[in-house]
């Protein structure tokens, strides 16, 4: 099958990536993108640097969807060596990628919001990215809290479940209230844990509202 997209997919990446290549194929959109920058700024001291020391590949990072097409990364990346602390360092182009996923960043804040609307199924989430054509396995789903929100159903139930679990004594506190030492305590503990159940956007969760979650469960 060919198809012929005319488009200006330049505008939809960072500036300073040139595309190389786009292979169009029926299981995805391949982009081949290459970086362009002089400089880049050192994450480890903040210093710009206009060194390249040597090229980075990354490949098939998963993007948001075009139409109904998949949309599959490779890109080359410059490295740079920060003139202040030596450092080498790969730039990150308005921070588009990830550390150590196989994911852009626009792509995952989507996932994101969408396990959310999805009220935290992990499940369903992925059920949903693969309709909306974006392959992807349970590993790559974010882990960070979008901002603004309130904590979903399902992470009142996990707190809920954790708190009678670990701490019982927390649950018979008089009037709701959690003694501050305990509140505290248990903060911590879910800070600890959240991540590694999925529970993202209980990474921030405070004293107040773990004792709000807890007075709902009386
Ligand atoms: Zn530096």
């Amino acid at each position: 099958m060919t198809m012929k997209i005319r488009a200006n997919f330049h505008s939809l990446f960072p500036n300073v990536f040139h595309i190389k290549k786009i292979k169009d194929s029926e299981q995805n959109l391949l982009f081949h993108l290459e970086s362009t920058s002089t400089d880049a700024i050192c994450p480890y001291c903040g210093t710009a640097s206009n060194t390249i020391h040597g090229k980075r590949y990354r490949k098939n990072i998963s993007d948001l969807p075009f139409l109904d097409k998949p949309v599959i990364l490779n890109i080359t990346l410059n490295e740079y060596t920060c003139p202040k602390c030596s450092k080498n360092y790969i730039e990150n182009p308005d921070s588009f990628l990830l550390e150590r996923k196989s994911i852009s960043a626009r792509c995952e804040k989507y996932l994101s919001e969408l396990k959310y609307s999805l009220n935290g199924s992990i499940c369903d989430t992925l059920k949903f990215a693969n309709y909306a054509h974006i392959p992807l396995n349970r590993g790559v789903i974010r882990y960070i809290p979008i901002k603004d929100i309130d904590i979903t159903d399902s992470d009142k139930l996990w707190i809920q479940d954790f708190v009678r679990n670990k701490y019982p004594d927390a649950q018979t506190a008089p009037k709701g209230k959690i003694p501050s030492p305990l509140a505290e305590k248990i903060v911590r503990e879910i800070h600890l844990n959240c991540e590694k159940s999925l529970h993202p956007n209980l990474v921030t969760l405070s004293v107040y509202e773990l004792n709000c979650v807890i007075s709902q469960d009386k």
